[in-house]
Formats: C-alpha cells, structure tokens, sequence
C-alpha cells in the first residue's frame, strides 16, 4: 500500500498519522523541525503547544469544547490520550504538562511501524504523492503557503488577520435592537431585513469612543510584523483614535437607518450585526475587528445598548494566520476540489485552537485511511461537535451582502455552530440536551461504523 503522506506534525497532523496507521495504512510524516522552525516553536516535539497549556474546559455536559474532547475520547484519539495522561490541576479545565504531553505523542508516533518520519521542509508536492494531507497550521512555511496559493488561485493565504467578534443571537435584547438592512437594500442574497441594528445616542457614542481608545489592547508579536496587512481593514479603537467621528463614517455610520420604536429620531451611530453561520444562531460584529484584550472587548462591548447581556462564541483578535477560504475551496471531507488528492487539516481549514485542530486531523485521517482501504469516507452526524465543526468548515459560512473577499474566519467549536434542538428547551437545559444528544448520535454512528472505526 502506498503511504499517506502527511504534511506538518502539529496537533493536527500527529493526530491524523495515528489515526491512520491505526486502520492499518502506512504513513510518512514530514515535519520541518527542528531542522527549520516557524516563529514561535520552540522544540523539534510532535503536537507542541505554541502558546498556553490549557484544552479549556472539560465539561462535556455544558460546554462545546468538553464535548469535543469527550467525542475525541470516544474516537481513540492519540492526543487526548497523552493530554489525559499529563493533565495539571487547573479546576474545570483540562490543562497539561507540555513536555509530558509533546514528549508522548513524539514517543508513539516514533515507536508506531506503520509510521515513518522524515525531518524536512516540504515545498512542492510531487505528482506521486497520491494521497497527501497538509497540516501545516497558522504558521506554514512560507515557500509551502506559495505553492498552495498557486493551486487554490488565493493571492493571499497569510496575512494580519483581523476578526471581529461574534454574538450569539439569543442574547441580543431585541426591545432595543431591530432587524433592517441599510435603506432596506435586499441585495443578491438578502430580504431587505438582514442585519441587527443597535442605535446609539450621542452621549452613549462619546463614552464609547472614549472607551474604547483607553482600553487595554495587545501588542504586536515580533513575527507579526514582517506579514502584511490585510485588506486595510482597521481595528475599530484604530479608527476611534484617529478621529472621534471616524468610526461614526465608516462602521457606525447611522444612515439609511430607522428605529421602527422611534422613528422620528435618528440614531446617532448604529452598531450592525450580520448573519454569520447559516442556522442564523450567530452574527458578527461589521467592522468591529479590533485588538482590545478579551475581557475589554466583553466589558466595553456590552456598553452597546441591545448588547448588555450578549455571549460571544468568538471574541475579535489580530495575529498573523494561515487559512484557506475553505467552505469555497474544499468538498465535504476536506478535499481540495480542485486536486482531490490533497486534503487539508487543522488550523489551516479554518478551525481555531488546539483541540479544534487535532480533531480536524482526526476526521482528515479517518478520511485517507478510509479512501486507501476502498472504504467509503464516513462523515459524523451534523448533530455531534466533530459534525458541527467540519460542517463550519466545508459548508456552514454565508456569503452575504457585502461581506467582502475574506469573510470565512477560523472559529473555535461553540453551540452557535450546532442544528438548534428539534423541540426547543429552557435556556438551562439546553446545553446539557445538546451534549446528550450530541453523544448519542456519535454512540449510533460509531456503533453503526465497520469495527476498526470504533476501537
Ligand atoms: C502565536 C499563536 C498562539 C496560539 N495560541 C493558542 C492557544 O493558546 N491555545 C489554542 O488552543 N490555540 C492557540 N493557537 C491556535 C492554534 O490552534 C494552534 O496554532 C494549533 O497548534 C494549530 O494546530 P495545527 O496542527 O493546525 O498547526 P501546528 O500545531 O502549528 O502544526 C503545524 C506543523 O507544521 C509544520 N510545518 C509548517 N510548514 C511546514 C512545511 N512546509 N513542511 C513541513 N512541516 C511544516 C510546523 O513546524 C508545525 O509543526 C495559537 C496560534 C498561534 C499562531
């Protein structure tokens, strides 16, 4: 049999060399350290954790990242296994001893026969490799980041990327918000009424700007400085600081805008919101890409009148990224239509973090494998969080009105990404039947998988 090869030995693409040697498929694996780094490794280890140790919450009853991580138990993944076995004290969270956690997953794969592991910074992608999976994360070697922007026709694949935040829409308080697009324009694809639109008074614009030029922001990483700027688009407190009517003319701008409570009185700026996920259960922030911290952006943010009680399934950040505009460019199990033989995994599909990526490796992996052994590739329900998060990835975005060339942006796992429940439930129920039902159907489907798919 011919191997599987294997681009990148991050979260993604250790989990996707386990998953397949596991099915009984060979596997290469090139992996570019120690030999050549990227910006922030440190170590020539398999799966290391460039920045915090933590996985997030464990709690696979209440919380999407810890039914992730429960699904990923259920599956046989090799990088919960080591995260479980090297686990730190850290409360709800499941936190770990980096060394102990890259140290394992290096020692399996090395010690795995149907592995094989070269050392080398792979640029091209020679015509032989028939079956290849590129897990080479935010930080691809440039060269490699060229080769695939040929291919996809991408100009661009790194760049400064600015996200802004995003909202679950049951938070929003719609005795002050209302649904209208500007001047009720419907657009190719909208009904007139598209996006959310939060008014402010002229006192409540000056405490925002002031707000928003005092809070703390983050500085720049060094290796952030060398990428280009993408599109121009400004973080929003850039724009507060460059002029206290700015963002009023630009993002905030109120016209063509009515209050149908008021309509007589004109907003002073308006903060819209547009659909962002097909289910419509979550929308973003227009022109709110920002690099405030965290928690200012939840503090300064639910200043907005209509936003005082929002929960945000992602928070806005600027950092350097590599990623694919993915619902476009790839088919439904993470295939390059373009060149079926490459399939992608990991941060570089659009998804965002550690456990995120791994699990994208863990489908990408359970794919090839599959494919090698003229099996059919077996997608997880739509109902599960593997289902939900690839579905993100290959075909959950809306391209809307206006959203501009890069509108898809990698997004951790979160409830806005899942099919609402069949029969509703009260607001603190509804997690918990998410989790449930999210569990049983992935029990049905590995249950119903031939029987190395469910060792
Ligand atoms: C600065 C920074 C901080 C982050 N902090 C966090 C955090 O705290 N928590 C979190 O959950 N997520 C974090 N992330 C996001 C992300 O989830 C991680 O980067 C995660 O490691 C992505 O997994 P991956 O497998 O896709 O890529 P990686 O884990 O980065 O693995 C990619 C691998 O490919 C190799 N490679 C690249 N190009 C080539 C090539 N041409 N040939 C051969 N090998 C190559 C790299 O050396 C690397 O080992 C951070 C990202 C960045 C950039």
């Amino acid at each position: 049999m011919n191997p599987v090869h294997i681009i990148g030995g991050g979260l993604a693409g250790s989990e996707a060399a386990w998953q397949i040697a596991r099915r009984g498929v060979p596997v290469l694996l090139h992996e570019m350290r120690p030999e050549r780094s990227t910006a922030v490794h440190k170590t020539g280890q398999f799966a290391e954790l460039v920045c915090s140790n933590s996985f997030r919450s464990d709690d696979a009853e209440a919380s999407a990242i810890g039914l992730l991580h429960a699904e990923m138990r259920r599956l046989g993944s090799l990088v919960m296994r080591a995260a479980d076995a090297h686990k730190l004290p850290a409360g709800g969270a499941l936190a770990v001893d980096r060394e102990g956690f890259a140290g394992a997953i290096t020692a399996t794969l090395e010690g795995e026969p149907l592995i094989e592991i070269r050392r080398d910074e792979v640029v091209s992608l020679p015509p032989e490799w028939d079956s290849v999976i590129v897990a080479t994360g935010p930080l691809t070697s440039p060269a490699l980041a060229e080769t695939i922007g040929a291919l996809t026709g991408e100009s661009a694949l790194a760049f400064f990327d600015a996200i802004a935040p995003i909202v679950h829409r049951e938070t929003i308080d719609f005795d002050i918000a209302w649904f209208q697009s500007r001047y009720d324009k419907a657009g190719p694809a909208g009904s007139g009424a598209d996006y959310i639109n939060c008014p402010l008074t002229r006192p409540q614009y000056e405490d925002f700007v002031d707000a928003l030029v005092a809070g703390d922001k983050i500085e720049f990483h060094d290796f952030e400085t060398v990428t280009p700027y993408f599109d121009g688009c400004l973080p929003i407190e850039v724009m507060a600081e460059r002029g206290r009517e700015t963002p009023r003319h630009g993002p905030m701008k109120p016209f063509g805008l009515t209050d149908p409570r008021h309509p007589a009185t004109k907003p002073y700026a308006v903060v819209q919101l547009r659909q962002d996920n097909k289910l419509g259960t979550l929308f973003n922030m227009v022109g709110f890409q920002t690099k405030l911290k965290h928690a200012e952006q939840v503090r300064i943010f639910r200043t907005i009148p209509g936003l005082a009680k929002a929960e945000f399934a992602r928070l806005g950040g600027l950092h350097r990224n590599t990623f694919l505009n993915s619902p476009k460019l790839l088919d439904a199990t993470l295939r390059l239509k373009a060149m079926p033989r490459l399939r992608f995994a990991g941060q570089i599909t659009g998804c965002e973090g550690y456990v995120e990526s791994a699990a994208i490796g863990l489908l990408a992996g359970s794919f090839a494998a599959a494919e090698r052994r003229g099996e059919e590739p077996r997608l997880p329900p739509p109902t599960t969080a593997h289902g939900a998060l690839i579905g993100h990835i290959t075909g959950g975005h809306v391209e809307t009105i206006d959203s501009g060339a890069r509108s898809f942006q990698p997004m951790n796992i979160n409830f806005g990404l899942f099919p609402p429940l069949r029969h509703g439930a009260a607001r603190d129920s509804k997690k918990p039947a998410l989790c449930a039902r999210a569990l049983g159907d992935l029990d049905a489907w590995i249950g119903a998988a031939v029987p190395h798919a469910a060792e």
